[in-house]
């Protein structure tokens, strides 16, 4: 059956499979193939080119033709055509305004034999604690659950801290960069993502993670305890007051609050042991990807009498028409 597929070095294969599982765009009803040193990986739909772009190393999108897995019940059986959804542990996450939700979140039960419950967002994510409401469509009521992620494990509760799965390879990225012997302030936490995996790596990381929302703390808190990461130190409170017990402790500073990170910029520049790399993350509008907030960051920088050099600019993904999140990171001197 000749199909769409991402074409990629045998070595570079893994996370790929991986990213493009998490991002429901594998199509398990065909067999992966390898020929020579490349892999092909069968796709449900054709990504979008910012999808393209966020997939780890170098690949190609083009055809192949795939066997089908025998006896594996597909969406096509089920439903006209392949449903929008996302996967956290063994929880579906539809859209609200998905047609027929009863019937696609019985063939996501159907097709996708660990998840037990579907749930419809009600609304977007928001608030302070970037929360968000939902209601069960099918199996078993509730909003928690335990999510896998390259290795850890993080219980979470869906309508009661944030969590999103999409950032998966991003956080793999940030964690690359963290050194034995550093320590890092992940300054918006919320259930342990970034703080979890980088601990992980090594118990000579030190993690200072802070998030305001009581419940995301207590996540974060069984968290450590679910992967025992003892190196990961949880902090409930304002990063912004918080900060002011770790001056100059950090070496990378994480700031994963996209819409409002440019509150914390004093903050974080007082984290910053010298050399110490800022991870800024933003909302930005597809003319101003980079610049607004790279003036932000320098004026920061300037009150803080700190001298800085950008060391990346990247986009995440894309957020909704014309908008993307992007990560600026800012290497931070004395
Ligand atoms: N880094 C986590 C992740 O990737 O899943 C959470 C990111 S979420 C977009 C932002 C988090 O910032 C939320 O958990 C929210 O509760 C927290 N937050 C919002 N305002 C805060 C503040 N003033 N101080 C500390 N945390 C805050």
């Amino acid at each position: 059956m000749r199909k769409s597929c991402i074409k990629v070095l045998k070595r570079e294969g893994e996370p790929i499979r991986r990213a493009l599982l998490e991002m429901n765009l594998l199509d398990n009803s065909c067999r992966i193939c390898s020929e020579e040193e490349f892999l092909y990986l069968p796709l449900i739909e054709e990504p979008q080119e910012e999808i393209l772009q966020e997939l780890p190393g170098e690949l190609e999108f083009t055809e192949y033709d795939f066997e089908e897995q025998e006896g594996q019940l597909k969406f096509e059986d089920l439903l006209d055509e392949v449903p929008h959804f996302e996967v956290i542990g063994d929880i579906a996450l539809i859209e609200d305004g998905t047609y027929e939700p009863m019937k696609v979140a019985d063939a996501i039960m159907q097709v996708k034999k660990n998840v037990k419950t579907v749930l419809a967002a009600l609304g977007p994510v928001e608030g302070e604690f970037r929360t968000r409401r939902f209601r069960t469509v099918a199996g078993e009521d509730r909003t928690s659950t335990i999510h896998r992620e390259y290795g850890c494990r993080y219980y979470i509760d869906l309508e009661r801290a944030y969590f999103t799965p999409r950032l998966a390879t991003e956080r793999s990225r940030i964690l690359a960069q963290v050194k034995e012997g550093q320590t890092v302030v992940d300054m918006f936490a919320g259930v342990g993502p970034y703080s979890i995996m980088i601990a992980k790596k090594s118990p000579e990381i030190q993690v200072i993670a802070i998030d305001k929302n009581p419940d995301a703390v207590e996540f974060l808190r069984r968290n450590i305890g679910l992967n025992s990461t003892v190196n990961v130190m949880a902090i409930e409170g304002d990063a912004n007051l918080e900060a002011e017990k770790f001056a100059s402790m950090a070496d990378h500073v994480i700031m994963n609050l996209p819409h409002n990170a440019h509150e914390f910029l004093d903050a974080a520049m007082k984290l910053c042991a010298s050399n110490a790399i800022i991870h800024y993350y933003g909302i930005t509008q597809e003319g101003d990807l980079f610049a607004s907030s790279l003036k932000l960051i320098m004026e920061a920088a300037e009150r803080a009498g700190r001298k800085t050099d950008v060391f990346d600019t990247r986009i995440v993904r894309s957020y909704a028409p014309h908008q993307f999140n992007v990560c600026i990171e800012v290497r931070v001197y004395s």
